[in-house]
């Protein structure tokens, strides 16, 4: 009797296609495999294998079963789920899980080993090459380095057979943990907290805490003291930290590396090829036992997860806006609930979903009440700019530049906050008032004065700043309007041209080292000012910094999004608890014309759960997340005629089920994208609706032209 094995392709693909499964192969579940599709030969992964009955058409058999681990059956049940609930082909989170797979393997390196034929000739140099030899299985190179003797006396005992070289497969070895460091002191609050975590683990199974404790009160080392009982308990258990930023797991890896005496596998977009394999691997075979990575490691194939750290629960990077569309935060409370492991979710200002379900008991609630060491929080301020307003052409008010100036000659450090790259958010013609965009596209284009180029942030459009308008041909009329942190740089330069000034922008930074040397020379205090968009404003722990200034805190309360107000807390607490946090107390200056706003307000209080509360309420009264559930559909096309009879006729296909309200279709805010207009149904429905199997059903009863593209976001967080 032969078999038929469903395999999963890496393609934006409805279900998993049906193989013959030649005699002898001896599949089994997860295993890797070659698998015709058309013309063409893809890498996939058996899903299903099932006696093939009689009297069916014959089926193309599977190619080859490849050489490589097989994904874990938990794996494969995560990936099937978190394709359900985005109501997406399940091959779009398969090809994410595959992507360390599919890496090429770090190249066999060359050793050298002792052959047990003696020297002829004896020297001290020749013994001091033996020796070494012993010891361990090292490159000639490395192997005259350790020995401390020229390449050539090496070279001599090769040939003469003393020395043999070959070539061997560059193994994934990771060092294990040694779990028999101890940490660091905890305060009475951070033990009470790491105790009651411990216990969690110990306890074994699925469960969720929300760490939440004010900025700088230590909640990376009470996790890692989670971790530490995990990795403990059980021999093969595996810990994952996922982390909202690049710069921000370099900090996370070396706090772990030092807990442990042992690097972590590192995890994230700027993983060159062959160390990604070495990670994936590693991860598949059990022998990489901690991993600190962005939102894409939570599809690596863990043989056993115990336990999920999400650090800054509440950042809206979790959310991935492209491709295959996930919240990672979610998906990993879902991975441990899979994997019957425990979950932390810690921030100092949670998301209302998290808060949400530790208030109703789902989650477990710790709460960390001091700040760790001696540290205070910073004392807030608001600047009304109706009052103070900065001259014209400028952006810091008279009272910021003022704490600006005291703040340098005591020689302490002052962080201005931005959250906007570039020079200029907009660029105009005064003559005719046209307002640069990119071709086809409904986004201002930004002024970047470092590379002299006016580039779109949604499309990555770029091109050289023109000198004269594109439209009426004005010269010199091309003016930049507001501010970015390039020319909030340029002002702080004019303002205090003694001082040793910084940008931090993902525009400015290269990548994840030239991050993290920035965030070194300001630890050290090598920099006096540093200009940054929301990348610092995270977890960075600067101790000489004592002065924040929000160049615009009312940015983020414009433009009518579901989160707009929570965001704003959220990026301007964690922006002011950057200052003070060692024995100096700090202080924060928010710029804003709406200081009698909530969230001003509570900012000013320092009253997190004042804010959360009021906040709460309007999204209860309102049925929004997370007392309802919102689905988008945005619908795209080139052609509007044919775009609008098909969003027409898809909002009759809307299927008619109580707790659920269809709203749309409406223009998107940003209407022309890359040519194509664009189009926005938006779904409210009651919590106990299952959202996904309605939009699942509903996009199943319309068949979209060739030309029409139907993206389906679940608890959407971009509202453009
Ligand atoms: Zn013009």
């Amino acid at each position: 009797m032969s078999r038929i094995a469903s395999v999963l392709l890496p393609m934006p693909l409805p279900e998993a296609f049906d193989y013959a499964e030649p005699e002898g192969m001896g599949l089994a579940l997860g295993d890797q495999v070659a698998a015709p599709l058309g013309p063409r030969t893809l890498r996939g992964v058996v899903v299903g294998l099932r006696e093939a009955a009689g009297g069916n058409r014959p089926l193309k058999p599977v190619e080859a079963r490849l050489e490589e681990p097989a994904l874990p059956e938990h794996t494969l049940e995560f990936i099937q789920w978190a394709a359900r609930y985005s109501v997406d082909a399940p091959g779009a989170p398969l090809a994410i899980a595959l992507r360390g797979a599919r890496a090429p393997k770090p190249k066999p390196h060359k050793v050298v080993e002792t052959t047990g034929t003696a020297p002829a000739r004896p020297t001290p140099a020749r013994a001091k090459v033996l020796a070494a030899a012993a010891e361990a299985r090292l490159s000639p190179a490395d192997l005259a380095r350790a020995a401390g003797v020229g390449a050539g006396v090496v070279k001599g005992l090769i040939e003469e057979g003393v020395l043999a070289a070959r070539l061997v497969e560059t193994e994934a070895s990771f060092d294990p943990p040694d779990l028999s460091r101890t940490g660091s002191a905890l305060n009475a609050s951070q033990a009470a907290a790491a105790e009651a975590l411990r216990a969690a683990v110990r306890e074994g199974g699925f469960n969720v805490t929300l760490l939440d404790g004010v900025t700088g009160s230590g909640k990376t080392e009470v996790y890692l003291e989670a971790a530490a009982a995990a990795l403990a308990a059980d021999p093969e258990a595996q810990v994952l930290a996922l982390l909202p930023e690049i710069a921000l797991t370099q900090a996370v890896i070396a706090r772990f590396a030092e807990r442990f005496g042992a690097a972590p596998g590192e995890w994230h977009s700027d993983i060159a090829p062959p160390a990604r394999r070495k990670v994936w691997e590693g991860v598949a075979s059990g022998r990489c036992r901690i991993v600190v990575g962005a939102r894409s490691a939570l599809f690596l194939p863990f043989r056993k997860l115990k336990l999920i750290v999400v650090d800054e629960e509440h950042d809206g990077s979790y959310k991935q806006e492209e491709g295959f569309i996930y919240q990672a935060r979610d998906l990993a409370v879902v991975r441990g609930k899979i994997e019957d492991a425990a979950v932390i979710l810690a921030s100092a200002t949670p998301s209302l979903e998290t808060l949400r379900n530790a208030e109703t008991g789902r989650y477990r609630w710790l709460r960390l009440s001091a700040r760790h060491g001696t540290a205070e929080l910073p004392d807030v301020e608001l600047v009304d700019l109706r009052e103070s307003p900065p001259d014209t052409g400028r952006w810091l008010s008279p009272p910021l530049v003022r704490a600006m100036g005291e703040t340098l000659a005591r020689g302490e450090q002052t962080l201005l906050f931005l959250n906007r790259r570039g020079y200029a958010p907009l660029v105009l013609c005064r003559a005719c008032g046209e307002r640069m965009c990119a071709p086809d596209t409904e986004s201002w284009l930004v002024e970047h004065r470092y590379t002299g180029r006016l580039v779109c942030h949604l499309t990555g459009f770029s091109m050289a700043k023109p000198d004269k308008c594109p439209h009426c041909g004005a010269h010199d009329s091309l003016a930049s309007i507001g501010p970015g942190v390039e020319r909030v740089e340029e002002e702080a330069r004019l303002l205090f041209p003694q001082a040793r000034i910084a940008v931090f922008s993902s525009d400015t930074l290269f990548d994840a080292r030239e991050a993290r040397r920035l965030i070194e020379a300001m630890e050290s205090g090598e920099i006096d000012i540093m200009v940054a968009t929301q990348a610092a404003a995270k977890g960075h722990n600067f101790p000489n910094l004592t002065l924040v200034g929000v160049v615009d805190a009312d940015l983020g309360l414009r433009g009518g999004d579901l989160r707009a107000g929570e965001r704003t807390y959220q990026l301007l607490a964690q922006a002011t608890g950057r200052a003070g946090r060692h024995e100096r107390p700090g202080r924060a200056l928010l710029q804003t014309y709406a200081p009698e706003h909530p969230v001003m307000q509570a900012l000013k209080a320092q009253d997190r759960d004042a804010f959360l509360q009021a906040e709460m309420a309007e999204r209860e009264l309102a049925g929004l997340p997370p007392f309802g559930r919102l689905g988008a559909v945005i619908v795209s096309g080139e052609d509007p005629p044919g775009l609008e009879a098909f969003v027409q006729a898809m909002a009759k296909a809307a299927p008619n089920t109580e707790g659920v309200e269809v709203y749309g279709p409406a223009d998107a805010p940003l209407g022309l994208v890359r040519g194509r207009r664009r189009k926005r149904f938006l779904v409210r429905a009651e919590r106990t609706v299952d959202l996904s199997a309605y939009l699942a059903a509903w996009r199943a009863r319309v068949k979209p032209p060739a030309s029409i593209r139907v993206a389906i976001d679940v608890d959407p967080y971009s509202f453009l």
